[in-house]
């Protein structure tokens, strides 16, 4: 029998290659901090099971939001005679083509992450399951990596709850929403979230019928109850169902389709559909990574457990991103590497307490918000005073016959500090920065009340929001 020219697989697992850091995961921290690591001497590695650049790149945002840019052009095509523009014949939704072009967005932030990481000295890429082997050592496949640095950055993955028959019918998820090129006849979204409600409007606008169905009695629950409700009716005025208060939901095969029991409190208590996605959450990827070799808690969730400084339990052992619980979004994973590389390489003590709740939710048009919402704030038990706006008073609003949703902020009485914003409406996602950088900067509102904001904008609205503060009763 011939003998392999390469060492037994029993020696080659033992002798571990050494460097300076080891980065699991390329999400949204752990290629910028590889690259800040290596240009600041170190020699490190970076390791990747599937595709680089994770969610967000591949089946998060980028992709999410590159076809809401499809499914909104065709929704403002229809409505080219409210314009009056017209259109000969009626608007159609080339699928195959819709899907090539975000492939083609995503491949180009894909591929150039990992040119990037490949190009950059001082920095190996390698590809494969990484699993922690003890505190300091982590193996691919047959190698064996050895740093006293390590960073932790798995992500997460769609959580798939035990519920009654789902074993019975086939679903989508996140990931798999992103092989779609044909047009489900009947969508049913199980999950009135954030990620559920962006694939809901999408494929209503792109054509399909859909279902919305959520088990609470509101849309968002996480956001204030107004909002819940706007939301809503924004989603009903483009005809999506929606059905609340769905405790027991169930799930059958009936021939080609699928039924979907849901005991609402009303309609009809099944939905028949053509297609199911559910968007019920997400789970950390920390139960296949060895954690528990190298003694790194976490908690009951399986997120793991970080400082202030997202240091785990472990000396030398960071967690960034998704899978330390402490966000859920890219800007936070990106923050997470910001937080880490100020500590480690400048001295600069930065912290996940420093930063205040920033994110957008992609319906058209978005929802922004920052910091704490109406409900957080009469909890806090402060004084405060709150400005509200309908979009029908704002001219850009008007202008663009986009005149849904609303603004409000919340300012500390005494402070006179900005608590918390909640935009909904069109480019919400930009104007908020404009408040959430007035709180960056501690400064009162009447920072932002007296700058001249330019015309017509929506941002110029925030002013003359906070002229006409009242008591938050
Ligand atoms: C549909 C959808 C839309 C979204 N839209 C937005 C949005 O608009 N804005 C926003 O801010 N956020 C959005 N998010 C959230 C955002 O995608 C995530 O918060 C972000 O990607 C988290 O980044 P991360 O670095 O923590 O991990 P990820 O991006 O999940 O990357 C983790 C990487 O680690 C790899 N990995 C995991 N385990 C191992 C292992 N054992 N060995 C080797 N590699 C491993 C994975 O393959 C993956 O590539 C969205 C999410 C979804 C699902």
């Amino acid at each position: 029998m011939s003998r392999s020219p390469r060492a037994p697989f029993f020696l080659l697992s033992r002798m571990a290659t050494k460097y300076d850091a080891i980065i699991i995961g390329t999400g949204q921290a752990g290629p910028a901090l590889a690259v800040r690591l290596a240009q600041a001497g170190m020699m490190v590695a970076i390791i990747e099971r599937k595709r680089f650049g994770g969610t967000c790149v591949n089946n998060g945002c980028i992709p999410t939001k590159t076809l809401i840019a499809s499914a909104r052009t065709a929704h403002v095509a229809r409505r080219a005679r409210d314009y009056g523009v017209t259109i000969p014949g009626p608007v159609a939704v080339d699928m195959e083509k819709v899907k090539a072009r975000k492939d083609a967005v995503v491949r180009q932030s894909s591929e150039g992450l990992e040119k990037w990481l490949r190009d950059t000295k001082n920095l190996t890429v390698i590809e494969g399951h990484a699993r922690f082997a003890d505190t300091h050592q982590v193996r691919v496949g047959d190698k064996l990596l050895e740093a006293d640095k390590i960073f932790i950055n798995v992500g997460g993955r769609a959580s798939v709850p035990s519920l009654r028959g789902i074993e019975q019918v086939s679903y989508l998820d996140n990931s798999t929403m992103m092989d779609v090129d044909f047009l489900p006849e009947h969508l049913i979204v199980i999950g009135g979230s954030y990620v559920g409600l962006e694939f809901a409007q999408m494929y209503r606008r792109f054509g399909s019928e859909v279902t919305v169905v959520e088990m609470g009695p509101r849309l968002v629950k996480r956001e204030d109850e107004d909002i819940s409700e706007n939301i809503k009716t924004i989603l009903e005025g483009e005809d999506i169902n929606i059905r609340l208060n769905a405790e027991c939901i169930g799930f059958e095969k009936r021939g080609d389709k699928l039924a979907v029991q849901v005991d609402c409190s009303s309609g009809d208590k099944t939905v028949i559909g053509s297609h199911l996605l559910l968007a019920v959450g997400r789970v950390p990827n920390t139960s296949d990574l060895g954690l528990e070799q190298a003694g790194i808690k976490v908690d009951q969730r399986g997120y793991i457990e970080v400082d202030d400084q997202l240091c785990t339990n472990v000396p030398g052992i960071y967690a960034l991103g998704d899978c330390n619980g402490r966000g859920a979004f890219t800007h936070t994973a990106y923050n997470d590497y910001e937080i880490v590389a100020a500590n480690l390489l400048n001295g600069d003590q930065r912290r996940v307490s420093d930063r205040i709740t920033a994110y957008a939710l992609y319906i058209d048009p978005p929802l922004g918000r920052a910091g704490m919402t109406e409900a957080e704030v009469r909890k806090s038990g402060r004084k405060a005073l709150i400005g509200k706006r309908p979009m029908t008073q704002v001219g850009r609003a008007r202008e663009r016959s986009e005149t849904d949703g609303f603004m409000k902020i919340l300012v500390d009485a005494e402070t006179k500090k900005i608590l918390g914003a909640s935009l909904l409406g069109i480019e919400c996602d930009e104007v908020i920065h404009s408040i959430l950088d007035v709180m960056y900067a501690n400064a009162p509102y009447t920072v932002i009340q007296r700058a001249m904001h330019i015309h017509p904008t929506v941002t110029e609205l925030i002013p003359t929001m906070l002229e006409e503060l009242k008591p938050l009763e």
